[in-house]
């Protein structure tokens, strides 16, 4: 009887595994906000079409290739959790569908907890009288050219983890990611959207990933700027920099000289500003490094 019961046990085991071996895989399912999910999916056959659900917005993911030992088409996607997301419990929910236009869905529970400790938020910066109502117009401009370079979603070209931009020297954080910054004189403030690495000017600036530049531009406010595609709609930008060596649709790999750290721009010293965004939402760089 009890020898039964495992033969029927293994059958269905195998059954399921060759009829439905569809999976979802989620790094971790507790994230600070300014974090990511990184989402693995595996399926015998090609997947017609997919889309994660999270936080309101839908998510595209991506073909990573084809594993023949598993036999597997594998896909995969990093999604954002942005600054400010309420904090607590949140639903995420994979949808797939299947060339027999069958449907499944995978649902998760994510975590969310905040970044810092409410003390450690706030820095105050002294512009001197740099950021004024001229300055605040110009950025908003800026940053809408900044958000068109990041329109398209593109095959995923990048391999984890991303580098750190600058590895001459060894870098020193001056301003880390989603710090409240205000800026007195101006009475404003906002959340730090990369880190600062501070370095002389003229140390190398490297790219974090392969990639596919898209922006190579002077802007008066972020200075001398470097965004670069990295797939899977992930993009790295480079604010504030000297010299710039690469130009529109070069191709780069990991670790290329794209350039030199500066002070053009309002910058109070040189410095590199990196940011890493998907889908257009700043992320934590070291989530990815
Ligand atoms: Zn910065």
């Amino acid at each position: 009887m009890q020898l039964k019961k495992i033969f029927y046990l293994i059958i269905f085991i195998f059954v399921t595994k060759f009829c439905f071996s569809f999976y979802a895989i989620l790094e971790s399912n507790i994230v600070r906000e300014g974090g990511v999910l990184k989402i693995k999916i595996g399926n015998y056959s090609e997947l017609k079409a997919a889309d994660i659900i999270f936080n309101n917005q839908k998510y595209p993911i991506f073909f990573v290739g084809y594993n023949y030992r598993e036999r597997e088409y594998v896909y995969n996607t990093i999604i954002p959790v942005p600054l400010d997301t309420k904090t607590g419990k949140k639903n995420l929910e994979i949808k797939c569908l299947f060339e027999s236009d069958e449907e499944k869905y995978h649902k998760e529970r994510i975590i969310i907890k905040p970044l810092f400790k409410e003390k450690d938020k706030l820095t105050r910066i002294n512009t001197k009288g740099k950021i004024q109502g001229d300055t605040l117009s110009e950025l908003q401009r800026e940053n809408k050219i900044i958000s068109k370079f990041q329109e398209k979603y593109t095959t995923i070209k990048y391999d984890l983890p991303f580098m750190m931009p600058i590895s001459e020297i060894e870098p020193v954080i001056s301003s880390n990611f989603g710090k409240t910054r205000k800026y007195d004189e101006a009475n404003i403030s906002w959340r730090h959207k990369g880190i600062d690495i501070a370095a002389p000017a003229g140390t190398k600036v490297r790219a974090a990933n392969h990639g596919r530049v898209v922006a190579a531009y002077a802007f008066k406010a972020y200075g001398n700027t470097v965004i670069i595609d990295h797939g899977g709609g992930i993009y790295s930008l480079y604010l504030h920099m000297d010299d710039v060596y690469v130009r529109t649709d070069d191709k780069v790999f990991k670790g290329d000289i794209i350039g030199t750290v500066g002070n053009t721009g309002i910058s109070t010293g040189p410095h590199l500003h990196f940011q890493i965004n998907i889908f257009k939402v700043p992320v934590n760089p070291y989530e990815l490094m």
